[in-house]
């Protein structure tokens, strides 16, 4: 793990000043840490049923795509405000940057799916918590949160569906 997390760069004052960004494409370029961190995390869902992997734009799709493709599972898209084509439910929420909406398709889950979701990084736990909030309206049953990193000094987890959160790589 702590290979994994040497590649993660930071990235001082980014998006604003003040804040450390972690740089994760460093470690998506590269291809035996791409395929071996793919592999770790979608191992922990191997034999489990899971209808589909939502991805959130766009980091998300990446980490999201490849898991489900390796699990068998569908790919659920939740896209910023416009991007999706068909109806839409949509949520806005606040973030560590300021607030943001997302949207996924209405007839993208239905009702006893098995869900799993996705993105690259959990920080305060905004994001992802508007995302099980519309995975849960629409009846979807959340089998867990995944990420690739948590910042875990920022407790996003407390904000998340309790003993569902699991993140490969810790900060
Ligand atoms: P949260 O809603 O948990 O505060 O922020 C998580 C969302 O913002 C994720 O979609 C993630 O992609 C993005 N994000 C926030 N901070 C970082 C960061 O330091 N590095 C990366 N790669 N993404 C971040």
């Amino acid at each position: 793990m702590d290979e994994l997390k040497s590649i993660i760069r930071d990235i001082p004052d980014f998006p604003k000043k003040g804040i450390i960004f972690k740089d994760i494409t460093t470690l998506l370029a590269d291809a035996k840490s791409y395929q071996r961190m793919i592999d770790l995390i979608s191992h922990r869902y191997v034999g489990q049923h899971i209808d589909k992997v939502v991805g959130v734009e766009a980091r998300g799709f990446i980490i999201g795509s490849a898991l489900a493709y390796k699990l068998g599972a569908g790919v659920v898209l939740v896209r910023k405000p416009g991007k999706l084509p068909s109806e839409t439910f949509s949520k806005t929420y606040d973030l560590e940057y300021g607030t943001d909406t997302l949207e996924i398709h209405t007839d993208a889950i239905k009702p006893g799916e098995k869900i799993l979701i996705a993105d690259d990084l959990l920080a305060t736990g905004g994001t992802t918590a508007a995302v099980v909030d519309m995975v849960q309206k629409m009846g979807g049953e959340i089998v867990e949160c995944c990420f690739m990193v948590e910042l875990e000094f920022l407790d996003g987890k407390k904000r998340l569906p309790e003993g569902k959160v699991f993140s490969l790589l810790q900060f």
